[in-house]
C-alpha cells in the first residue's frame, strides 16, 4: 500500500458564528494539525479550543455510515435505493391523503448555504409547501426581526473589526468568552491595550463581565427596561445625536412618547440595577465617539425577545451609532451558518435573499427561474410545526442536522410530537436522540467531507474545501437532498456546490455578484454583493433600505417573563460552554475535550449552597413543571442568589436542560423562551 500523502486544505470552523477559517493538515484520515493563516479574515493567527482540537469525531466508529430503515423497534441498514424509494413512496402517500402542507422540512444552520438553498427548493418547488425552517428559530430570529424592522437588513450592521474598533462595546445577554471565543479575544485585547471601554449586562459574572468597566446584573427578563430607561435618560438630557435623528431616522416623536414609563426610578425598581449604574452607563454611551452593541440568547430567548432586540436597535439609532466605523448592532450568531440558512431561504415566509413568499412579483420571478408554480402562503415555523404535529395537521417531517428532540424547548412535548408522526426522515452524522424517532435515517457527511460556503455572523461568505472523503456510504447533504428531490419527480442535475451557489446568487438581489471565483481560497464577501463583486463590510453608510432611505424607531413594550407556581423558586439560566458545542453530539466524542469537561453540571451560588446544604460535586435534581434532570452541583460565585446556570450541552440525553424548559415563545418570532424557567432543586 502506498503511504498516504500529507495534505493541507482550507476549511471553515463549524462551532460558532465567528467563522474562523484555517488550514487542516491531514495524512490519510488522520488530522495532524489545525493551522490558522494570516489571510483568514476573522481569526488570522488564532482559534479556540473547539476549532483547534474538536475534530477527531469525524473518524468515530459511531458515525452513521449507511441508510437505515425502522423495522419495529430496531433500525436495519438498507441500500440508498431502498431508503429513497421508501421516502418517495411515503411522502407521496401522505401528500395525497392530507395535502401538501401536511409535510414539514427543517434544514440545518450547520450545513452549507448550497444545502440550505436546495432544502428550501425541495420544500417549495417539489413538495409545494412553505413549511420550511431552520434552527435560527431557536436563537437569533428575534434579533433578525428587530434589525429588519428598524434598519432594513436582518444581518449584523458592520464587521467584527468594527467591534474591535469601537470606543465602547456593550454586551447584553451573551457569554462571549465561551460562545464566541475568538471575538472575545479581540474585545479583551482592545480593552486591555487600546483603552476600549466595556459594559456587560448579564445574570452571570462571566469572563468578560469580570473584566468589564461596568457589570450590570438585571433581574431575569428585564433588559428591555434598562435599555429603554438609558435611552430615555440620554434623550431627556439632550445627549442624543440630533442631526442623525433629524436626517436619517423616522418615528422619533412617537418613540419618545412611548418611552414615558421608562424612568430611571422605574428601571431601578424593576431591574434591580442601581440608578448610579444606569446613569454611568448613559454617561459612557454619551462620552464614546463610537458604540457597538453585541447581544445573544440572553436577550432573544425570551417572550419579549424581539422587543428587547428592538430596544437595542433604538438605542443605537438615537445615539447615531450606526453606519460609521466602530459602531453598530451585532447579534452574535450561534451556529456557523445561522446567517446563511436564512439568507438562502430556509424560512417559512422568505425565499432566498429575504424575498417574501407572499409577494406576487417575487414569486413570479422564482417561478420563472425554477419553472414551477410556488405555494402562496407563508408556512409553519419550527415551533408551530410541533404544535401542528400534535394537532394532526403535520403528518410527515424531513429533518436535516438538528437534534431537535433535545435542543427545542420543552423536550418531552417535542418528543411526544415525534412519536405521532406518520413518517419521519432524519439526516445526520450520528445517531442522535431525534434519530431514535425516525422511520428512515440518512447518513450525512460533515463539513470536513464536503465543499460549499458558510456565512458567518458578520454576513461574510467563505468557502470550505473537502478535507476528507465521505466515510462509508455517507454523502454531503446537497447530494442527498438532490437524490430525494429527483426520487420525488424533480429533474435536478447539480454536479457541484458551485452550480447551486451560482444559481441561488444569480436569482437573489442580495448576493448577485457572489461567485466561487470571488471566494477562492481565503477570499470572502460580505453581503449585499453588487453584480460587480463589490461587497458591504459596513451597512447603512448611505441610508437605510426602508421608506425614504430612513431607519425607523419602533416603540416597544415590556413583556413580563413566564411565571411558574411558587414551589419552583429558583431561576434557571442556560447557555454554552467553551469546550462543547450545542447539544454535545460532536464534542463529547473528542477524548481530549471530554476529559476536560466530562459531564454537565448546575452552577449554584455560594449563598444558596450554604442555605440548602449543597456541597461542590453533590448530586442534585432540578424539577420544573415540564420535567426533571439529575446532575452534579458546582458551587461558584459566577452565579448569585437564587439564580442557577446549566450548560446546554450534555453527554447524556436524560440530562438535557430542555427537559426543563417550557413551550413559551417570543410573541413575534416564536423563538422559545429558553431563558425564562423557574425550577425546584432537590439535594439527592
Ligand atoms: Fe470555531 Fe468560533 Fe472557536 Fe472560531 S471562535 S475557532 S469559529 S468555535
Amino acid at each position: 500500500l502506498r503511504e498516504a500523502r500529507i495534505q493541507k486544505t482550507k476549511t471553515v470552523c463549524t462551532y460558532c458564528g465567528v467563522g474562523c477559517s484555517f488550514d487542516i493538515w491531514t495524512k490519510g484520515r488522520k488530522i495532524l494539525k489545525v493551522e490558522p493563516q494570516m489571510e483568514a479574515p476573522v481569526n488570522q493567527i488564532s482559534t479556540c479550543v473547539k476549532g483547534k482540537f474538536g475534530w477527531d469525531w469525524v473518524n468515530n466508529p459511531e458515525r452513521i455510515l449507511q441508510p437505515m430503515i425502522r423495522r419495529g423497534d430496531a433500525f436495519e441498514p438498507v441500500t440508498w435505493d431502498e431508503a429513497l424509494d421508501t421516502i418517495a413512496r411515503r411522502l407521496n402517500e401522505i401528500r395525497q391523503q392530507y395535502g401538501d402542507d401536511s409535510i414539514a422540512l427543517i434544514s440545518s444552520s450547520k450545513t452549507t448555504n448550497e444545502e440550505n438553498y436546495l432544502m428550501q427548493k425541495l420544500a417549495r418547488a417539489v413538495l409545494h409547501t412553505n413549511n420550511i425552517d431552520n434552527c435560527s428559530r431557536y436563537c437569533q430570529a428575534p434579533a433578525t426581526e428587530a434589525m429588519r424592522r428598524t434598519m432594513g437588513y436582518g444581518g449584523d450592521s458592520g464587521s467584527i473589526t468594527d467591534i474591535a474598533k469601537a470606543e465602547l462595546v456593550i454586551i447584553v445577554g451573551a457569554n462571549t468568552a465561551e460562545s464566541h471565543p475568538v471575538l472575545s479575544t479581540r474585545i479583551r485585547r482592545a480593552h486591555k491595550k487600546f483603552g476600549q471601554k466595556l459594559i456587560v449586562a448579564d445574570l452571570r459574572k462571566n469572563d468578560l463581565a469580570q473584566r468589564a468597566d461596568v457589570h450590570l446584573h438585571p433581574r431575569p427578563g428585564t433588559d428591555l427596561i434598562w435599555l429603554s430607561a438609558v435611552t430615555k435618560h440620554l434623550i431627556d438630557t439632550g445627549r442624543y445625536d440630533k442631526a442623525f435623528v433629524a436626517q436619517r431616522v423616522n418615528g422619533f416623536d412617537e418613540y419618545v412618547k412611548s418611552l414615558a414609563p421608562f424612568t430611571l426610578e422605574y428601571a431601578e425598581k424593576m431591574t434591580g440595577i442601581p440608578r448610579e449604574q444606569l446613569e454611568r452607563t448613559a454617561d459612557m454611551i454619551a462620552a464614546a465617539g463610537s458604540v457597538a452593541i453585541c447581544w445573544a440568547m440572553g436577550v432573544t430567548q425570551h417572550k419579549g425577545g424581539t422587543d428587547t432586540s428592538t430596544a437595542i436597535c433604538n438605542l443605537l439609532l438615537v445615539t447615531g451609532n450606526i453606519g460609521r466605523p466602530g459602531t453598530g448592532a451585532y447579534p452574535l450568531r450561534g451556529h456557523n451558518n445561522v446567517q446563511g440558512a436564512g439568507d438562502f431561504g430556509c424560512a417559512p415566509a422568505m425565499l432566498p435573499g429575504y424575498e417574501r413568499v407572499d409577494d406576487p412579483q417575487v414569486r413570479a420571478k422564482w417561478e420563472r427561474a425554477w419553472g414551477v408554480s410556488l405555494p402562496v402562503n407563508p408556512g409553519l415555523d419550527n415551533h408551530q410545526m410541533v404544535d401542528a404535529i400534535h394537532e394532526g395537521k403535520v403528518r410527515a417531517m424531513y429533518l436535516v442536522g438538528e437534534d431537535m428532540a433535545i435542543v427545542d424547548s420543552n423536550a418531552n412535548y417535542v418528543q411526544a410530537a415525534f412519536e405521532k408522526l406518520d413518517f419521519f426522515v432524519v439526516q445526520d452524522v450520528f445517531f442522535s436522540k431525534t434519530a431514535q424517532f425516525a422511520d428512515v435515517i440518512l447518513p450525512a457527511a460533515p463539513s470536513l467531507e464536503k465543499e460549499g460556503t458558510f456565512t458567518n455572523t458578520e454576513r461574510r461568505i467563505q468557502r470550505l474545501y473537502r478535507v476528507l472523503d465521505p466515510l462509508g456510504e455517507s454523502k454531503p447533504d446537497w447530494e442527498i437532498i438532490q437524490l430525494v428531490a429527483n426520487r420525488l419527480g424533480a429533474n435536478w442535475n447539480y454536479t457541484s456546490p458551485k452550480e447551486i451557489f451560482e444559481e441561488a446568487c444569480g436569482i437573489t438581489e442580495l448576493m448577485k455578484g457572489a461567485t466561487y471565483e470571488r471566494l477562492e481560497g481565503y477570499r470572502s464577501l460580505q453581503w449585499p454583493v453588487l453584480p460587480d463583486g463589490t461587497d458591504s463590510p459596513l451597512l447603512y453608510t448611505d441610508g437605510f433600505p426602508l421608506p425614504g432611505g430612513k431607519a425607523r424607531l419602533v416603540p416597544v413594550t415590556w413583556t413580563p417573563p413566564v411565571t411558574t407556581p411558587e414551589e419552583f423558586d429558583l431561576h434557571l439560566n442556560n447557555g454554552r460552554l467553551l469546550e462543547h458545542f450545542h447539544e454535545g453530539n460532536l464534542t463529547y466524542r473528542v477524548p481530549g475535550i471530554r476529559q476536560k469537561v466530562p459531564s454537565t453540571f448546575v452552577e449554584v451560588s455560594p449563598e444558596l449552597a450554604r442555605e440548602r446544604g449543597i456541597e461542590d460535586g453533590m448530586l442534585v435534581r432540578l424539577v420544573s413543571p415540564y420535567g426533571a434532570v439529575k446532575m452534579r452541583a458546582v458551587v461558584t460565585d459566577r452565579v448569585s442568589g437564587k439564580e442557577l446556570y446549566v450548560p446546554m450541552n450534555s453527554p447524556k440525553d436524560e440530562e438535557a436542560v430542555n427537559l426543563l424548559t417550557s413551550s413559551e415563545a417570543d410573541t413575534a418570532t416564536h423563538t422559545p423562551a429558553y431563558k425564562e424557567m423557574n425550577v425546584r432543586l432537590e439535594v439527592l
